[in-house]
């Protein structure tokens, strides 16, 4: 039995961790809610619009020499060693026109649509993903929100908190997983109460 509860209790793990940050490890599900919220945000707020793809470049110099950038980007080379090898993003104009998409990264260039990616807003998000976030889950929008404040303003870090909350979508620290025991309690605690339901059936 011990063998079997142990087993469970590595898949719960895995689980948990799974959950605190979708996208990293599995499908990027929280996706579409994110941009809901986001497009939600940016109806509410007035956002920059840079003339050209020189001024994005710009500000995203004026990103890179920042303080919150250079503790971000610590913070992300903590959880992948890998990234110390990288540079700051590239911010190139897109090649072609998109209809769908205003922005895109492969986590080293950020290319913006010179129609519809001209925008602060934009910039960040496409920034947040090249600090290890390349999903759209619980991490990249605590980074997000990071961006935003430092870089657009506390009013606005507030509204785009309060969409995603309303969407319920997680933007604080992963929530620590059950121990062994908690956890133990808690799964026999279901099975009683099944098993009492059962009788009334
Ligand atoms: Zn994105």
């Amino acid at each position: 039995m011990a063998n079997y509860d142990s087993l469970q209790y590595a898949t719960y793990l895995l689980k948990h961790e799974q959950k605190q940050n979708r996208g990293e490890k599995c499908k990027d599900s929280e996706r579409l809610k994110t941009y809901r919220a986001e497009w939600m945000f940016q109806r509410q707020i007035d956002d920059t619009k840079f003339a050209d793809i020189k001024e994005a470049q710009k500000f995203a110099k004026r990103v890179y020499k920042s303080k919150k950038w250079g503790k971000l980007w610590k913070a992300s080379c903590e959880n992948n060693m890998t990234r110390l090898l990288a540079g700051t993003p590239r911010v190139v104009a897109m090649q072609r026109r998109s209809k769908t998409m205003s922005g895109y990264t492969d986590g080293m260039t950020v290319s913006l649509c010179p129609i519809s990616g001209l925008s602060k807003y934009t910039l960040l998000h496409e920034l947040t993903h090249c600090l290890g976030h390349m999903h759209h889950g619980r991490s990249f929008r605590q980074t997000l929100l990071e961006m935003v404040g430092a870089f657009m303003g506390t009013a606005e870090k507030k509204i785009l908190k309060n969409e995603f909350k309303r969407k319920g979508l997680a933007y604080g620290n992963a929530r620590k997983p059950l121990t062994f025991n908690k956890w133990k309690a808690a799964r026999d605690r279901m099975a009683k109460l099944r098993e009492k339901n059962g009788k009334f059936k």
